[in-house]
């Protein structure tokens, strides 16, 4: 069933949907209509069901308008990066072939020229969300429309993955997964109409586009919606939300500000981190500083989200939480693919109403992913503990393996992150003549403390093994970072590859 039709009351009530930090509100009935309106122009440039439709704009409410117009009428929508570049948007629309383009009016000739003479129209829409070609023509069209009759598998969006090694993958997710995901979540978090979410994520992501947005329309509740996180933004309407939904990143620089207090924050109910790890000690600091905590909860563009920290009981730093309801979560050997008892670390692996359908015409890549029982494999490395929480060590790829044994980065950053004067650190295997791979730490510290590297390492060596101990230890001002605020593990093993040569 269209994801949406379910929820078709919720879609043409009175109540807000929208509230833009001006003030400007748009009613879900408003933008019902003017999805409608989408949805027709979009038909009327020949899109039909099935067809993809690329946004590569800025984040802006009709951006995420033309999402439900997507949804509603059947159409796959594939949200890019505002932030890619030429190249990269090439292979994107190579690889998706699309019937229409949405780009940003001052990008409009970069997509021409990558698009030539292809039956592919280019639409644009200002970076204000108020002007360009899409809007113009919608506002011709009727703000009647009825929404395409669709399948529980039938595809509702493209969305990339992130890409840290070769090329992005197309996961293909549908309507039942959107609609499971959110209905899931809605349950677990206790959203209901009149929550009011605090959102300040980027829409080309599952997080702020699906987690965020769908959420809020299973609810029927409303979203703050700011263009992008900005602390002072955050700060200035922080007061008029109900839940906050942030990568990490967001909650460490809001604690940067002192404008963070309890009576600041006393009308949010909910604070959710993801998409990143987030650190024991923030976790901590935040709840000196709000009386709040954070319940952090894990999922992947692959699957939506997996598990979350419970409502009603204890959050666990540390820890990503209890799979959702309808979803299985099982950790694997890594080279038997045996299942694990609790406390073991392996693979983690899921199964459930939320697991995308498979990688945009690439049925290879989708085939070595699954198991034959139809479990997913995400590729993160964790463990189940004794009270069931499932708690996550890394990503496959990032495990080090030196003189033939297991490095868990986690493991030696946890620790490394204890000691007074480091602020974060991101530790990394490479090359390594005699031990296969090197362990390396690269650290950012306070200058203040004036941390060395025979300080560090006398105090690891109380903690760790030998042979978890990093070899080398770099200073750095920052760690690299994706949009998500995930640091880029790959980005520093590059840069640091010949260390050891
Ligand atoms: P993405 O597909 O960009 O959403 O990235 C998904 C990946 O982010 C997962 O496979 C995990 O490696 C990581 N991730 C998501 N949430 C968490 C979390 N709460 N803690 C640690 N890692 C996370």
């Amino acid at each position: 069933m269209n994801f949406l039709t379910k929820y078709k009351k919720v879609l043409v009530s009175d109540n807000n949907f929208i509230i833009r930090p001006d003030g400007s509100v748009i009613t879900y009935a408003q933008m019902n209509a003017l999805s409608s309106r989408f949805a027709n122009t979009l038909i009327s440039k020949s899109v039909r069901k099935g067809d993809r439709v690329i946004m590569y704009t800025e984040k802006s409410a009709e951006a995420l308008i033309v999402y439900i117009a997507c949804l509603r009428a059947g159409f796959v929508f594939t949200p890019i990066n505002p932030a890619y570049t030429k190249s990269e948007l090439e292979y994107f629309i190579q690889d998706s072939q699309p019937k229409v383009v949405i780009v940003d009016i001052d990008k409009k000739e970069l997509v021409r020229s990558i698009i030539g003479k292809l039956d592919i129209s280019i639409e644009t829409l200002g970076n204000d969300g108020t002007s360009g070609t899409f809007l113009e023509k919608a506002k011709k069209e009727s703000v009647n429309f009825k929404d395409a009759k669709c399948k529980d598998d039938d595809l509702a969006a493209i969305v990339y993955t992130s890409g840290t090694t070769g090329r992005s993958k197309g996961a293909m997710i549908t309507h039942e997964n959107l609609r499971s995901n959110a209905e899931a979540l809605c349950k677990t978090w206790k959203f209901s109409q009149p929550d009011m979410l605090l959102h300040a994520l980027p829409i080309f992501h599952v997080h702020g586009l699906f987690v965020a947005t769908n959420v809020t329309l299973v609810a029927g509740s409303s979203m703050i919606f700011l263009q992008k996180f900005d602390v002072n933004e955050v700060i200035k309407h922080i007061s008029s939300a109900t839940v906050m939904m942030g990568v990490p990143t967001y909650y460490t620089l809001l604690m940067q500000d002192e404008c963070l207090m309890p009576d600041l924050v006393k009308p949010i109910r909910l604070f959710i981190s993801g998409s990143a790890p987030l650190l024991a000690d923030a976790h901590e600091e935040w709840f000196k500083r709000t009386e709040h905590t954070i319940l952090e909860r894990y999922g992947m563009t692959e699957t939506g989200m997996i598990t979350s920290n419970p409502y009603d009981s204890e959050r666990i730093p540390g820890t990503v939480g209890f799979p959702l309801h309808g979803i299985s979560v099982r950790v694997t050997d890594q080279s038997t693919g045996d299942i694990l008892p609790d406390g073991k670390i392996g693979l983690i692996e899921v199964r459930g109403p939320n697991v995308f359908k498979g990688y945009w015409q690439a049925p290879e890549k989708t085939k070595v992913e699954f198991r034959s029982d139809g479990f997913f494999i995400t590729g993160d490395l964790g463990f189940i503990d004794q009270k069931g929480y499932l708690h996550i060590v890394g990503r496959q790829k990032d495990l080090i393996i030196t003189c033939g044994l297991n490095v868990y980065p986690k493991e030696v950053e946890e620790r490394l992150n204890k000691i007074s004067g480091v602020i974060e650190s991101a530790v990394i295997g490479v090359p390594h003549h005699d031990f296969g791979e090197g362990v390396v730490a690269v650290v950012v510290t306070k200058q203040t403390f004036n941390l060395s590297e025979p300080d560090l390492l006398t105090d690891l060596k109380r903690d760790l093994a030998q042979y978890k101990v990093p070899l080398k230890i770099i200073f750095t001002d920052a760690l690299p970072k994706n949009a998500m605020g995930k640091v880029q593990k790959s980005i520093l093993r590059s840069t640091y590859n010949n260390l050891f040569k």
